[in-house]
């Protein structure tokens, strides 16, 4: 959860109850972007920095429509990495991807990225 008026980042342990006020007072929030929230600039430059580099995007759970993210699967197969799309709806995007995944991140993933034994 993050602070509203200090964006301090309080964690939530299993069996906490679910706070909805800071120690000062503010309300807490999810530590999430809603629809409407400011994105930080600087975490948008981060993100479009390692995108542009990187050998393998995977876009989970996306629509595809909400910019800056819906230009990344574009760039990063513009900079030859590999991109996979998971979702349970083809998005406008889809064809983009070098690999089509239809179905919740919670059905395909495990059947993807199977738990490594031993560790
Ligand atoms: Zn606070």
């Amino acid at each position: 959860m993050r602070c509203t008026s200090e964006g301090t980042i309080h964690s939530l342990e299993p069996g906490d109850e679910n706070p909805t006020r800071c120690s000062c007072g503010a309300q807490l929030r999810p530590d999430i972007i809603w629809f409407g929230d400011q994105l930080d600039p600087q975490v948008v430059d981060q993100a479009t920095e390692v995108i542009s580099r990187c050998d393998l995007l995977i876009a989970i759970g996306t629509s595809a429509v909400i910019w800056p993210a819906a230009g990344y699967p574009q760039l990063a197969r513009q900079q030859g990495a590999h991109c996979i799309e998971i979702n349970p709806e083809a998005s406008e995007l889809s064809f983009l991807y070098h690999e089509v995944y239809r179905g919740t991140a919670g059905e395909v993933l495990p059947a993807l990225l199977p738990e490594q034994s031993g560790s």
